[in-house]
């Protein structure tokens, strides 16, 4: 029997990240949210170190991992590559074989530290002593205060109101790395006092959390703002999740056809998919597939646009599909993916006809989730179980076909602290959210009068 679990050692940690950037026709430069002019790099200087700065608007296709950052990765990378045979068997497969690439052996149980160790340590390179960010279900917040508890920088998140509520397990967990948590909106800024005032019952939303994290970390000289996904630096780091798969996958002599991530803010999909789509582009035929809640169809029924990258206009314009920045998503369990834009470079590949976005709705997902932790034994978390349910849609279409098919998902984290989200499932308290059509006239409205980005500027 071969191998399901295919290991590497921490040799083969990469020592590079990849820059999808540098191969992909130049995209439409972020706006300033006050002027609507080009952002340039000082813009940035107040919220970022400038090494950040630099890897967000490089041209590079390379950039070389810090000795530090790899050293820290030795925590949990590399990360394994696992041929789903017990889920295939289920699934009763004949054309098709699906590996996934499981992230939740990470300190805080996804892909998340990939980014935040380097951030971290650039920061601390900066000399900044606090990292601020927002967090939506809790992932973002417990890795980040993880990788400033390695650096000893001081860590405060602004969580979304609903996670706050929901799982309170995720805050001790940003507690116990040294972070603190206040539940978004808060009293603390000035945006969040506003939104208050007008919708005392808001849920919040990452939008809104972004904000808030912005608007305090502008004001403190010391401090940093730290974002979890989106950014094209944020692509960047993860792109280990990738190339680690690539070589695992070379080392069972398979070569991939279908390449899946969930997408929230587009970067455990990045990770995985980019250094694929680097051979897309060289002429391999892969199908790549981004896939994201029916509740919160950014890239399937979202417009591409400039928009905020928060709720209120202090994050820059970036050129992305969205739902508006006002869109507040329903309260559905997958808090990661209720964001109402997209990396601008996976929306960036979209439009370049590289990568392809389905739509699935919460129960459907769960489903697949709940097949997929009786058949493999890891229960994942409610985001993942999008990859999960496309990964299975597309192993259905293999063996319709017939034709022999190699599918790879990323396995972005476990649901350990999720398990009130699968609580409700199982007690039929969930239902299916599909954003219903009036609010795509809604999020027209909320960018009417931005600059038009041109789909691709070559
Ligand atoms: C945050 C998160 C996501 C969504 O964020 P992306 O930036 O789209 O990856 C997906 N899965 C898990 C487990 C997460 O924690």
């Amino acid at each position: 029997m071969p191998d399901r679990t295919i290991l590497l050692g921490q040799d083969r940690i990469p020592r590079r990240w990849y820059n999808l950037g540098a191969d992909l026709p130049l995209p439409a430069p972020p706006l300033h949210p006050g002027t609507h002019q080009p952002l340039g790099p000082e813009d940035l200087a107040p919220l970022f170190p400038m090494a950040l700065i630099l890897q967000e608007v490089s041209a590079e296709p390379e950039h070389e991992i810090p000795a530090e950052v790899r050293d820290a990765y030795r925590l949990w990378r590399p990360t394994p590559l696992i041929r789903a045979t017990r889920l295939e068997e289920a699934l009763g497969l004949r054309a098709a074989r699906i590996y996934y690439k499981y992230e939740g052996v990470s300190p805080s149980g996804s892909h998340k530290p990939n980014t935040a160790v380097p951030q971290a340590y650039y920061n601390r390179e900066d000399g900044r002593r606090r990292l601020i960010t927002e967090t939506g279900a809790g992932q973002w917040g417990s890795s980040l205060a993880f990788a400033c508890s390695l650096f000893a920088l001081e860590c405060s998140v602004f969580m979304v109101r609903v996670s706050y509520d929901h799982k309170p397990y995720r805050r001790v967990l940003m507690e116990t790395y040294g972070g603190s948590v206040v539940a978004s909106p808060s009293d603390r800024t000035e945006v969040g006092r506003r939104i208050r005032a007008e919708h005392p019952d808001s849920p919040g939303s990452l939008g809104i959390a972004i904000s808030e994290a912005v608007e305090v970390a502008a004001q403190d000289p010391e401090a940093a703002y730290s974002l979890g996904s989106v950014l094209n630096h944020v692509m960047l780091h993860q792109t280990v999740i990738g190339q680690e798969a690539r070589e695992q996958l070379a080392l069972v002599g398979e070569t991939p056809d279908v390449v899946i991530g969930c997408a929230g803010g587009g970067s455990n999909f990045a990770g995985l998919a980019f250094p694929f789509l680097r051979d897309k582009i060289a002429g391999a035929d892969i199908e790549v597939i981004a896939s994201e809640p029916a509740s919160c169809p950014t890239l399937t029924r979202g417009i591409y646009a400039y928009d905020y990258g928060d709720a209120v206009g202090m994050a820059p314009l970036m050129p992305m599909h969205t739902l508006g920045h006002d869109f507040v998503p329903p309260k559905v369990h997958a808090g990661g993916l209720r964001y109402h834009g997209m990396s601008p470079l996976v929306s960036h590949a979209v439009n370049e006809g590289l990568v392809r976005a389905e739509a699935y709705a919460q129960l459907e997902c769960f489903a697949a989730a709940v097949q997929f932790a009786r058949a493999e034994g890891i229960v994942p978390a409610p985001e993942t179980s999008h990859a999960i349910k496309s990964a299975i849609e597309a192993a259905r279409r293999a063996e319709e076909s017939g034709r022999e098919q190699v599918i790879v998902f990323n396995l972005s984290g476990h649901g350990h602290f999720d398990m009130q989200a699968y609580a409700d499932y199982f007690a039929g308290r969930l239902a299916d959210d599909v954003m219903p059509e009036d609010e795509v006239e809604r999020a027209l409205a909320a960018i009417g009068g931005f600059p038009k980005p041109p789909a691709a500027v070559v």
